[in-house]
């Protein structure tokens, strides 16, 4: 199979062609949540993203296995190697085991998963799941002498590992400049220098999640996780590995570091990295007062909120920004979004409605053509929807009589749309019917209305024809003193 799919590699800071190692196989591996609150703009970002990256790849007709982590032990606060376990903490402050924080949450993302129509990945391992996988990999690192010991833990030796191999490639970090941008050790830690990372930590005697190993009764660092479950799922070299840029540095970059020193080389050909989600221009977090979870979103309950915003339009903007570009949210925006997806949407149904005729006053093959090529081009999602747009004022000009189609070009534009909005944006139609719920309904409640003030001038005649004409419509009326209730049978 021929394409020009052309992803931009983190690595080498460039758009490269897309090509499989093992054709028509594609390892994909992207870094999924620590599961120890709601998910969030930034969550469903990452995960709209790679799940585009999936459904394209698919549609592409490659045979992709897409494995998708849960992180559940072994994050500790501010992606440090000292402090509190994420999830040890919130179980703490709610008196829970950490499984039934790790449970409810992933439970949580399973549905705001849904509730966005992201795919399901063909695996989703845990990382408590994989302890002796993880365990395997540092023996191996300890064993090609990047790794020491010290009272229990064990700390990837970062200033060793520089000497042989580039540290800092992915980041474009050099390692003096980390060097001399991290404060000297305090004394308190056991670590030889500031850069090195736990691979294993001894648990003290409060933390609850740990496990027996060669070292201590402790658990394993948080980088370490995907290494292991990548190399275990995907083989030692796999295609493409994703995420959001904040973990660039330093989650990946010691992924990298720990590949390399234990297998022998590093395991991804292609690193791909989607940009953060602002708020109102402002980065979003928990003591800024301005980070809004999914459910909010949906419900529309937060006070930075102007209404609720469904699922799908949630997508939709964040298909309207390129994944490499940051994107600010706000009410406006997302307003904006609303009204193009529900017009996106219904064009589509007016497509399907639309009769051939004999000749075409459209070059179809041609916004074939573009639309494609903006997706060949590193997934560029915004461009694409631009040519769909142009799509949209074909549908209403074919429905005007302004424009025509012979059957082939029809054909071609339904699967078009069918193709690019369904299957690989994946918007889904539930959304649009459901727009039309609310305008069936609110047009039920003029008519209502109308009927009501009609009784109250004592016009009967017209009170009764506007009840009959909707009851033919399959709409019953029940009066009540103040109005009336209906329903759809
Ligand atoms: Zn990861």
């Amino acid at each position: 199979m021929t394409n020009n799919f052309s992803v931009y590699n983190t690595l080498t800071r460039k758009k490269e062609r897309f090509e499989p190692l093992n054709p028509p196989f594609v390892g994909l591996y992207a870094c999924g949540p620590t599961v120890y609150g709601d998910a969030h703009l930034g969550h469903a970002r990452q995960a709209i993203t790679f799940d585009v990256l999936y459904r394209f790849l698919l549609h592409l007709e490659y045979k992709v296995r897409y494995v998708r982590n849960i992180t559940d032990v072994g994050h500790l606060e501010n992606d440090a190697d000292d402090g509190e376990d994420k999830i040890l903490k919130k179980a703490r402050l709610e008196s829970l085991e950490p499984m039934e924080v790790v449970q409810h949450y992933m439970n949580r993302y399973h549905a705001n998963m849904q509730e966005l129509n992201v795919l399901d990945p063909s695996i989703e391992p845990r990382a408590s799941g994989h302890i002796i996988e993880q365990q395997e990999l540092i023996r191996k690192i300890m064993k090609a002498g990047y790794a020491y010991e010290k009272n229990g833990s064990v700390y990837f030796d970062v200033i060793k590992y520089n000497k042989s191999h580039p540290y800092g490639q992915l980041s474009g970090r050099k390692i003096e400049d980390l060097l001399s941008n991290t404060r000297t050790l305090d004394g308190q830690s056991e670590k030889n220098n500031p850069l090195d990372f736990a691979l294993w930590k001894k648990a003290d005697p409060t933390h609850i999640m740990r496990w027996p190993s060669d070292w201590s009764d402790g658990y394993p660092g948080w980088h370490l996780e995907c290494s292991a479950m990548s190399t275990k799922y995907l083989g030692m070299e796999f295609d493409i590995h994703g995420g959001g840029m904040d973990l660039l540095f330093p989650h990946h970059e010691c992924e990298i570091a720990q590949n390399v020193a234990g297998y022998g080389k590093p395991s991804v050909r292609y690193w791909m990295h989607n940009n953060m989600i602002t708020i109102n221009g402002k980065k979003m977090g928990r003591s800024l007062g301005n980070f809004i979870t999914l459910d909010e979103l949906f419900s529309g309950d937060h006070k930075m909120l102007e209404q609720a915003y469904s699922p799908m339009t949630i997508r939709f903007f964040i298909l309207q920004a390129h994944y490499r570009s940051t994107l600010d949210f706000s009410n406006e925006a997302l307003q904006g979004s609303e009204k193009g997806l529900m017009r996106l949407l219904k064009s589509i149904e007016m497509l399907d409605l639309v009769n051939p005729e004999e000749t075409s006053t459209m070059d179809v093959e041609k916004l074939v053509k573009k639309c494609d090529k903006a997706m060949m081009d590193d997934m560029n999602t915004p461009i694409l929807i631009g040519h769909l747009f142009e799509g949209v004022k074909w549908i209403h000009g074919l429905t005007e009589g302004r424009h025509t189609l012979k059957p082939s070009d029809l054909e071609k534009l339904k699967s078009l749309f069918h193709n690019y909005v369904y299957k690989i944006l994946g918007l889904n139609k539930t959304e649009s019917s459901r727009a039309g719920d609310q305008i069936t309904g609110n047009l039920v409640e003029m008519i209502l209305q109308i009927r009501t003030n009609a009784k109250a001038q004592r016009d009967f005649d017209t009170a009764d024809r506007l009840r009959d004409e909707l009851a033919n419509l399959g709409i019953t009326i029940k009066d009540r003193k103040d109005g009336a209730d209906w329903e759809i049978i």
